[in-house]
Order: structure tokens, then C-alpha cells, then sequence
């Protein structure tokens, strides 16, 4: 086989795997392919079996595979952000999905604003109150919108969850599940200026899951290129 037909051979399987376990609920969320570590020969690919959307998580790694995955993909960035590396990428990726605090969305909107656009963002949420591992703590996400929501050079499109890393899948389901509410109660509530359109979460372990509570995007990367080393 092919490396193209391995891939998406894969993409396939994925796809049937998010179709089948939000059948009934939900619509299948979308798939984005985390490209991290993977140089462009290896992403290029991806194409054909129809991706349209990636993640990376490192603005240098990003920078460097630039020039060759430009306009082949709209690009997501879901790493944690430094302030003073998004001036480097503001033009470049089409959503900012691990937004979580806000001198980070202070500095969003700045440069966002002098590059005379919006910036589509996530506000990363953390569910399991994981405090090193980066996001607004969940209780605290009504507070974090309200505070942001002036902000003109970003426009919130929705909540983002990175899971812990376990095996635990009933402690799993119930923070998915945790999540999809907290989207669903801030889509009710209609805090002005912010869009609760996308929940993005779900990795290689425990997509079905994130389907099957209402993800609208996964984020899957070894499940498609393999384990990581
Ligand atoms: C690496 C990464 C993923 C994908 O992880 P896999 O387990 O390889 O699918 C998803 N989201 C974030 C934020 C990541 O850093």
C-alpha cells in the first residue's frame, strides 16, 4: 500500500467511527487532521482524501511548513500561544482554538485590528481542572466571555477541551458530556458578540466519545499518521 492509501484508508475508518457514534444526535463532526511533527510530503496527501482542515500547535514548527501548505488548508492552530508569537501568525491560520486568557485575547484583538481582520477564536475550557495543562477553568467560563466579548479583533466562535490523558472511559464520557452542556447553556444564554457555533474536542483516544456527546470538530493525529516518537 501506498502511503496516500494508508492514509486514507485511515481518514475512512475515522470518518465511518464519527458518522456511526453520532448517529441519531448529533451531525458527525468534522475531522481535523493534527499534522504536528509530520513535515508537508507527509500532510500534502491528506488532500486527496479530502481533508480541508489541520492543526498544528507551534508557531515555529507551523512557520517553517509554511510555505508549502499555504492555501492547500485551512490551518488551526491549537497550542498553547505565547503573546509574543502571534503577531507571527495572525494572517496565516484561520482559528485560534487554545485562547484561555485574556492579555492572550487583548493581544489577539490588537493584532488582529492593525491587520484590519477578525480573528475566528476558541476559548480553550479546561474540564478536569488540570491547572498546568493551559485553559479557562470551567466555572469560570461564563465570567471569561463576558470579559472578552468587547473585544473587536477576535470573533468567539465556540468552546475548545483538551481531556485528560486516561484510559478511564466513564470519567471520560461524563466530562464530554459536562462540555456539551456548558456549550449548549452559553448558546442559550447569547452573551453579545459571542458565537457558540463549534466545540472542538476529541483526539486520536476518545473521538467516538467527543461524537457521540456533540463535538462539532475532532482533532485527531496519530489515529491518522500513526504513533508519535
Ligand atoms: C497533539 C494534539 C492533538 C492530537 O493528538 P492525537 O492523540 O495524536 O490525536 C489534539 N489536540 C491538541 C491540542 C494536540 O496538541
Amino acid at each position: 500500500m501506498t502511503t496516500e492509501e494508508r492514509l486514507a484508508e485511515r481518514i475512512g475508518m475515522i470518518r465511518r467511527e464519527l458518522a456511526e457514534a453520532s448517529e441519531g444526535r448529533y451531525p458527525a463532526p468534522k475531522l481535523i487532521a493534527v499534522t504536528k511533527t509530520h513535515p508537508p510530503e507527509m500532510i500534502l496527501p491528506l488532500k486527496v482524501a479530502g481533508i480541508t482542515d489541520i492543526g498544528e500547535n507551534r508557531v515555529q514548527e507551523l512557520r517553517g511548513k509554511l510555505p508549502q501548505l499555504e492555501g492547500a488548508f485551512r490551518i488551526h492552530l491549537i497550542g498553547r500561544l505565547q503573546r509574543n508569537k502571534v503577531r507571527q501568525i495572525i494572517g496565516d491560520v484561520c482559528m485560534i482554538q487554545s485562547m484561555d486568557s485574556v492579555p492572550l485575547a487583548e493581544e489577539i484583538h490588537a493584532r488582529a485590528s492593525a491587520a484590519g481582520i477578525r480573528m475566528p477564536v476558541l476559548v480553550e475550557v479546561s474540564p478536569a481542572g488540570e491547572a498546568q495543562k493551559g485553559g479557562v477553568p470551567f466555572d469560570e467560563t461564563e465570567a471569561f466571555l463576558r470579559q472578552i466579548a468587547p473585544l473587536e479583533g477576535i470573533r468567539v466562535e465556540g468552546l475548545m477541551a483538551v481531556m485528560p490523558l486516561t484510559a478511564d472511559e466513564a470519567l471520560l464520557d461524563s466530562l464530554f458530556a459536562k462540555m456539551r452542556q456548558l456549550f449548549d447553556r452559553l448558546r442559550e444564554t447569547d452573551i453579545t458578540g459571542i458565537r457558540m457555533n463549534e466545540l472542538s474536542m476529541g483526539m486520536s483516544g476518545d473521538y467516538r466519545i467527543a461524537a457521540k456527546h456533540g463535538a462539532t470538530m475532532v482533532r485527531v493525529g496519530s489515529a491518522i499518521f500513526g504513533p508519535r516518537n
